[in-house]
């Protein structure tokens, strides 16, 4: 079935390419049509001509960069073009250390370029615009790229209409002002300025519903925002609104952290359903009560990146907008040449760095094996997590999970995890000399 699927759409795209109408296949030809958009489509993007099968991953995260590398070791013959609209990379795991002052920006930061001619595969800066499975051929603001696989690793969205924010005005306020900072590096370093400038009053932080991006996070950042204020001595509260029942992960560590270290200054409140927020007059609505703030950093529910959905590819049922796609080997259901890995993923895994690094290698070797006319076992990915709760020295606590598939409830479940919730500055070590490994994993051959 699946062959004949490939088959038709091997001759439709031979057929194209014999015409020289590559263009009209998935964009109008009407003369309204933007004539960017056709330029695009039919120059091709400004890098070397494929010298084997080759893979277009889109995004160099901690998924795509993970993948260049383990699809070129597997095999050596694909050509890989990793793609990423930014110049170069700055890591989320650490940036809330970073943020109070444990780490560099230098830490987080690595270059593209090094990480390319690493491991010996090519990276593009440009931004996917569209994709044309028929001709299986990608649009880039560079030009468009022919692959033979195709990987979709983009991350994530916010999705502010899941906290009542409608209009686009209000969300632009929004992420201009009071930005989440869970996805760019401009974003972490405005969050990092209004903390180190903050004059005192309340500083709310919000912590999303569903399976959001590094469930422990926002409450790492609020200790984190928390020992800032301590260390510059101002009256400051930091109000942690959170729209689940409880706190997440490592419960039992952070509300000992809160009340320990933070009494005076972190308020927890679980259970806020955020209907609205209030910009005017500084207020987050939830269904019972409503929140005053001096400044605020406002984390809204999340969604597979929108690409996904642009490229046509999101399942309308799912809340997240995620892909259909097969949960053990990461390709579209109706299209074994197309693959969505990391936190765009459809699966319900932890959405950290460490699952999409795990996960990478083990697609990397699915889509080998796939090219090879032969299949893998399932394995699972790993999470590993390691949160900050103290500073100077940096103290942490840390967790490690793996995933199982239950038949019986056709779904995945927590398989074995091991939660150390006793904050030490050993963990807090072994955190930076994680995230050390991983750079080195990703960035270096
Ligand atoms: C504060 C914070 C702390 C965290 N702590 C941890 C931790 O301790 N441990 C852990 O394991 N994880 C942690 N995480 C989570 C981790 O950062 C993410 O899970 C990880 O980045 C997911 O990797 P990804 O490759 O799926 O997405 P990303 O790393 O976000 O990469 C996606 C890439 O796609 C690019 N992109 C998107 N659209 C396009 C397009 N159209 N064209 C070209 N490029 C595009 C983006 O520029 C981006 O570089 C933390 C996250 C945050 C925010």
């Amino acid at each position: 079935m699946t062959n004949k699927i490939n088959r038709r759409r091997f001759l439709q795209a031979t057929a194209v390419a014999a015409t020289g109408s590559l263009g009209s296949v998935s964009l109008s030809a009407s003369s309204t049509a933007p004539v960017m958009k056709t330029n695009l489509f039919s120059s091709p993007a400004p890098i070397p001509a494929a010298k084997g099968p080759r893979v277009v991953i889109v995004g160099g995260g901690w998924s795509g960069l993970t993948l260049a590398k383990y699809l070129k070791k597997n095999n050596p013959a694909f050509d890989v073009v990793l793609l990423d609209k930014n110049e170069q990379f700055v890591s989320c795991p650490m940036s809330n250390v970073w943020m109070a002052d444990q780490v560099n920006l230098e830490f987080l930061t690595h270059s593209y370029l090094d990480a390319a001619n690493n491991n010996d595969y090519l990276y593009l800066n440009a931004t996917a615009l569209e994709l044309d499975r028929v001709s299986k051929t990608l649009v880039t603001t560079l030009g468009s790229i022919a692959y033979d696989y195709l990987v979709l690793a983009p991350g994530i969205d916010y999705d502010y209409k899941r906290i009542g924010v409608e209009s686009p005005e209000d969300e632009y306020a929004l992420r201009m002002h009071h930005p989440a900072g869970f996805s760019s590096a401009s974003e972490m370093i405005a969050i990092k300025h209004k903390l180190q400038n903050f004059k005192g009053g309340t500083l709310a932080l919000t912590v999303p519903s569903g399976n959001y991006r590094c469930m422990a996070a926002p409450y790492e950042r609020a200790c984190m925002a928390a020992a800032i204020f301590k260390k510059r001595n101002i009256r400051a509260k930091v109000l942690l609104i959170d729209m689940n029942p409880g706190i997440r992960i490592k419960a039992t560590g952070f509300r000992k952290a809160f009340s320990e270290y933070y009494s005076d200054i972190i308020q927890y409140e679980s259970s806020a359903d955020i209907k609205s927020v209030n910009l005017q007059d500084r207020e987050i609505i939830t269904d019972f009560d409503s929140y005053g703030f001096d400044d605020a950093l406002i984390y809204p529910p999340i969604r597979a990146a929108s690409i996904i959905q642009q490229f046509g590819l999101n399942d309308e049922s799912s809340l997240q907008q995620e892909a259909k796609t097969d949960p053990f080997k990461y390709h579209l259901l109706d299209d074994e040449y197309v693959y969505v890995t990391g936190d765009s993923r459809s699966q319900p895994f932890s959405k950290s760095g460490n699952t999409a690094n795990s996960e990478a290698r083990y697609v990397a070797e699915v889509i080998s094996a796939h090219a090879a006319g032969k299949e893998i076992e399932w394995r699972s990915p790993q999470t590993m997590c390691f949160s900050g709760v103290k500073v100077d020295p940096l103290e942490s606590m840390s967790i490690i999970a793996f995933y199982k598939y239950d038949q019986q409830q056709q779904a995945f479940a927590f398989d074995r995890s091991h939660v150390i919730e006793k904050w030490s500055t050993k963990a807090g070590q072994a955190g930076l000399a994680w995230a050390e490994g991983m750079y080195k994993d990703m960035f270096y051959s």
